[in-house]
């Protein structure tokens, strides 16, 4: 083998293993990220064979925290986060303080000292924010008051973790000498104002400055019609209002790139700007859960199964049964604390720097830091179990929601009921708002199947029925009488999953007719073979209209002067 850097073997070796893995996983019916993680663990020093860069895997992995985070922020507008902050600010704290206690007081049985105990407990009360996002996504989570409040209640640990950092090596002399003599409670104070003071700072000029400067910028660059160079200043912003916010203000990578997308949500280039990064952000992250497996340890199990089990118990029993507590004290309906607990049972990046940080101040030893990697690594790997069980509960849940508020909920998925012969849009965007509306308009019996919970209430509004979830889903299927219906209009973008909605409509009602939306001529060709009737591709009735209104303006002006030979003409 001819001798490659260490950056092309992590590159190469690392992303073919994730990909041959996920694959794998994927057959069996499991989270990808099961095959990921593997793969890590494959290339990780603690099993025998390749072994990858271990300075180089953390490094690519904060870019992919750094690049995922600023795709949540795109998504996420500052109206999005003071919405959510009444139940988010003191949900996530009260969730911390009880889980950090639990965690402690295993530490303390232990034998640890309190100083250990306490980052031990930390470590186990704050959640990834890259599992979470990905568990929201993959449930198509993200654009619902579910998902948004889950992404105000990880930027308020992420802010928790922060402090906890500075404040820790500012701590532990109080705490070693159990005395509250003025002046380390002095110290003490003025670490953490200055913390505050200093997130603050950031959030203030990115808010106040970074809200005009930036989108100002990217809308100049977007003028210059260079999509390269757009993706470069994207990058460019995400990456370094992530690196000017740790460097100078103490913020952590991710909430520094969540907010240089926040400033940028209420632009109209955030869609752009998503679908830009995404395929970078991706790959990116499937580095951060190669760098998460590298470093686990598997003799761990062996060496402290009970510790271990108690740690996960704490993580995946005791933390959900905390967060599903305080959401329904907080008022909050019982899908969204469920989902929310499932969601919160697991540990991730926040642990690891925590527990560097202990290992730092010489409070945290090496099998600690392996057990608690192994805690997170188990956790990751059993969080699709959890959203499983969450699932199964979902009935009861609406049930009970139902019961609470005397009506059918809002945004939950609701059945339809007796709907015969009707039409069923899938997907309520650009396209499928209008088809919905032209259909309401004609008094067609309607149901509408949708992602994102806006839409929902739209199309209730206008007295359609409408279901909150993903169309993919045999069940979001049957729940809408396909087998019943007489149309299907399947109106969304992704020719991956139009598929499998078309083929899914087909076989539970073949005399449907099923219409779909196409961008490509190969994805016309998938969609029919699937079973659609009718496929309209975008680009082509694009050009269509665009030909029809050249040609009626020829008709009206004399026909445009032949190019002087010579003219170079694309
Ligand atoms: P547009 O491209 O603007 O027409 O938007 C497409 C719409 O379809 C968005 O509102 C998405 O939330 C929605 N959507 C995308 N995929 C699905 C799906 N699998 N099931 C239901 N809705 C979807």
């Amino acid at each position: 083998m001819p001798h490659a850097s260490p950056l092309i073997t992590i590159l190469v070796i690392g992303l073919t293993l994730a990909f041959l893995l996920g694959m794998v996983a994927t057959r069996l019916g499991i989270s990808v990220l099961v095959g990921y993680l593997l793969a890590g663990v494959m290339v990780g020093p603690f099993t025998p064979g390749f072994v990858a860069d271990q300075g180089l895997a953390p490094q690519l992995a904060d870019v992919g925290v750094i690049l995922l985070m600023f795709g949540v922020g795109l998504h996420f507008s500052v109206k999005d986060l003071l919405a959510v902050r009444a139940v988010a600010l003191p949900g996530s704290i009260a969730q911390v303080a009880l889980s950090t206690g639990a965690g402690m007081g295993l530490g303390l049985l232990m034998g640890w000292g309190v100083p250990t105990a306490l980052i031990f407990g930390l470590s186990l009360g704050v959640a990834s924010t890259v599992v979470l996002m990905r568990a929201l996504e993959e449930q198509r989570l993200m654009e619902t008051e579910r998902g948004r409040l889950a992404i105000g209640w990880l930027v308020i640990q992420d802010v928790i973790t922060v402090l906890a950092l500075v404040m820790l090596p500012a701590l532990m002399p109080l705490m070693k000498n159990g005395a509250t003599h003025a002046p380390a409670l002095l110290d003490l104070a003025w670490t953490l104002g200055l913390t505050l003071g200093k997130v603050a700072a950031f959030v203030g000029l990115m808010l106040l400055v970074g809200r005009r400067v930036i989108p100002a910028a990217l809308h100049y660059v977007a003028r210059t019609g260079s999509r390269e160079l757009f993706r470069l200043a994207l990058l460019a912003v995400a990456l370094g209002v992530a690196f000017v916010a740790s460097g100078f203000f103490g913020v952590s990578f991710a909430l520094g790139a969540f907010v240089a997308g926040m400033v940028l949500s209420e632009s109209a280039l955030s869609q752009h700007a998503a679908e830009e990064t995404l395929p970078l952000r991706d790959a990116f992250a499937v580095l951060f859960f190669i760098s998460i497996g590298m470093l686990f340890d598997p003799s761990v199990l062996l060496r402290h199964p009970g510790v271990l089990l108690a740690a996960l118990a704490v993580v995946c029993v005791i933390t959900p049964m905390i967060v599903f507590a305080i959401l329904c004290l907080l008022g909050e309906r019982r899908q969204t604390a469920l989902t929310m607990a499932a969601g919160l049972a697991q540990i991730g990046e926040f642990s690891f720097i925590l527990t560097t940080l202990g290992a730092d101040l010489g409070l945290v030893d090496s099998s600690t830091r392996s057990l608690i990697l192994a805690v997170s690594i188990l956790s990751i790997l059993m969080n699709p179990l959890a959203f499983l069980i969450v699932g199964l509960l979902a009935p009861w849940a609406e049930r009970r929601d139902a019961a609470r508020a005397g009506t059918a909920p809002d945004a939950a998925p609701h059945a339809a009921g007796p709907l015969r012969n009707h039409a069923v849009v899938v997907g309520y965007g650009r396209v499928g708002a209008l088809v919905a509306e032209g259909l309401l308009r004609r008094h067609w019996p309607l149901l509408v199947i949708e992602t994102g919970d806006s839409a929902i209430s739209a199309v209730r509004a206008q007295g359609g029925e409408a279901i909150l979830g993903n169309a993919a889903d045999p069940a979001i299927l049957a729940e809408a009488n396909i087998a019943a219906a007489r149309l299907l209009v399947v109106a969304i973008p992704e020719a991956f999953e139009a598929g499998q909605v078309v083929e899914q409509a087909r076989t539970a009602n073949p005399k449907i007719t099923i219409i779909a939306r196409a961008h490509f001529d190969s994805a016309v060709d998938h969609l029919r073979q699937l079973g659609a009737d009718i496929v309209i591709m975008g680009e082509r009735e694009i050009a269509h209209a665009m030909l029809d209104y050249a040609l009626h303006d020829m008709k009206t002006q004399s026909p445009p002067a032949p190019p002087p030979t010579g003219t170079f003409r694309r």
